[in-house]
């Protein structure tokens, strides 16, 4: 059959709330135009991320029931470290409750005044963890990742060559080198297993430890056994065994590929390091065994890993997003290419052309969206990245709006929608205004800046 369909009925269900545009403009505004303050009931689709945003499976509920909430030693502990420890087998595996709490604790320990750390692409809280400890973080990204048409089949690979000559040069400096598995912050693309392998050799010659970023590792996999010569065959589960074998830790988020809705670890192979790290998460996480979470949500966790390397779900997750990329590009509106697993970017930069990069296209479009259709997409661009720790400002690499699709939770007829509100704003894109920041926080300023078009 050429259909792919959802592969899931939908037994328990979510209304959603209709706004009119009049509505919704006036929202906007309450919000200091940043959709993070919006209420979410009243957003008709959702997508400003996939974090913690799945719909659990019957499974996993079934699951919660079993969590046991003893405060050591609990047996739904034991379940999550058997589930993760199937797909990346590290020696150590310290449940947080999150992902920046695993990125936090590991960089309390690596990080450090003129520390560097190299990686494809960081993540906004791996950056800023980094940062916060007075580290700096360092993006390898290859070329062709930088391009948003650039057809190239793992975008996401860190430039070896850079990272070899920046280990060369500032090794005393580095504690490790990390590569993020997808990369979220460049369009989520994935990286090559060959690449993968490579950059744990180049880490290896300069005696560093690598670290993974794992938080769509299935997605990863999933594009690995598409796109790179010799992968078609093999299932995905021993794919991630792969991706992981040759790394010395890793930080995830459960939020992603765990179809958790909270949850993520830290995962080691140095006794040491684990150690230390432990005794930081007893100080602020909690005991070993459950880090930051209930046992109900280390059982969700455990059943949700076995179900993201599902194939079924994989293919129709990706393609749910090739899907709405392919109608955006047929309508002109410039997107990321190929399309990422679990979200599309659409290049605001390019196609509001006529809003200087200091003036936010991409929160520029964001907005748009919302006013338009009551879609909530998330800027990552100029806003998110455009503030340097020393205070100047300068534009992003790209301006991007991303479209991030919650696991199993939209369909097809969402999908068209979307698309719909695209076709829509086409024809008055031109007079969208940009934007300027009345005022922001010290760090990660996208989540609580405010706004005003600059017409106001
Ligand atoms: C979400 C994310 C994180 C942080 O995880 P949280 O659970 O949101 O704290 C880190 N890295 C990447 C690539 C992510 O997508």
């Amino acid at each position: 059959m050429k259909t792919i369909i959802e592969p899931f009925r939908i037994k328990s269900v979510e209304p959603i709330r209709f706004t009119t545009m009049e509505e919704r403009r006036a929202l906007a505004k309450d919000a200091h135009y940043n959709l993070f303050s919006l209420h979410a009931d009243d957003v008709l689709i959702d997508l400003l991320t996939d974090s913690g945003t799945s719909a659990m499976s019957a499974a996993q509920w079934g699951a919660v029931m079993n969590g046991d909430e003893s405060y050591a030693g609990s047996p739904s502990f034991e379940r999550f470290e058997g589930a993760v420890r199937h797909l990346m087998d590290f020696k150590h595996i310290i449940p947080t409750h999150q992902g920046r709490a695993a990125e936090a604790i590991l960089f309390s320990i690596l990080g450090g005044e003129g520390k560097k750390v190299p990686s494809n692409t960081h993540f906004d809280t791996t950056r800023g963890n980094i940062e916060a400890t007075g580290a700096q973080a360092h993006d390898l990204l290859i070329a062709e990742g930088k391009d948003p048409s650039n057809l190239h089949p793992f975008k996401g690979n860190i430039d070896i060559e850079r990272l070899d000559a920046f280990l060369k040069e500032h090794g005393d400096a580095v504690p490790c080198v990390m590569i993020t598995v997808t990369n979220n912050a460049g369009g989520g693309q994935p990286v090559s297993l060959a690449n993968i392998r490579e950059t744990a050799a180049t880490a290896r010659k300069y005696n560093l430890p690598f670290i993974i970023d794992g938080c769509r590792f299935a997605e990863n996999a999933y594009f690995i056994k598409q796109r790179e010569e010799g992968q078609g065959d093999r299932e995905i589960a021993d794919i991630v065994r792969d991706m992981f074998e040759l790394a010395d830790g890793m930080t995830m988020s459960a939020k992603k590929d765990a179809f958790a809705n909270i949850g993520g670890w830290l995962a080691l192979n140095d006794d040491e390091l684990a150690q230390k790290a432990r005794n930081r998460l007893i100080m602020t996480e909690g005991f070993p065994t459950y880090g930051g979470l209930a046992g109900r949500d280390l059982d969700a966790i455990a059943q949700g890993l076995s179900e993201i390397v599902d194939e079924e779900y994989l293919k129709y997750r990706v393609r749910s997003n090739a899907y709405i990329v392919e109608r955006l590009d047929a309508l002109g509106v410039p997107v990321v290419k190929p399309a990422g697993g679990h979200a599309v970017f659409v290049d605001a930069r390019s196609w509001l052309h006529h809003i200087d990069p200091l003036q936010f296209p991409g929160q520029a479009l964001a907005v748009a969206l919302y006013e338009m259709g009551g879609i909530r997409a998330c800027e990552i661009g100029t806003v998110m990245f455009g503030r340097a720790p020393d205070g100047s400002e300068k534009p992003a690499a790209m301006d991007l709006v991303r479209l991030a699709m919650p696991r199993r939770v939209y369909t097809q007829s969402h999908a068209d929608y979307i698309v719909e509100v695209f076709e829509e704003l086409s024809a008055t894109k031109d007079k969208l205004p940009g934007y300027r920041i009345t005022e922001e926080p010290q760090a990660m300023r996208h989540f609580t800046a405010k706004f005003a078009p600059i017409n106001d």
